[in-house]
């Protein structure tokens, strides 16, 4: 099994797909794969997947900026 065909089995399930808004396909340039997130506040779908030292995508309702 390659490095990329184990990512993604591990990240079969989406985990920054969450609600249901619509999902778009990021492009990790470290990992050379696709990930798929559905927030709100992306700028760049080629950027690393949190995985490979990325941001972790900021979901809709719980914006780290909100609810102080
Ligand atoms: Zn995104
Ligand atoms: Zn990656």
């Amino acid at each position: 099994m390659t490095t990329k065909e184990a990512i993604v089995v591990r990240k079969r399930s989406n985990p920054y797909v969450i609600g249901p808004r619509p999902v778009h396909k990021h492009r990790c340039p470290d990992g050379d794969h696709e990930w798929q997130c559905n927030s709100p506040y992306c700028n760049h779908m080629e950027i690393e997947c949190p995985e490979h030292g990325g941001p972790e995508p900021v979901i809709e309702g719980y914006e780290p900026w909100r609810g102080r």
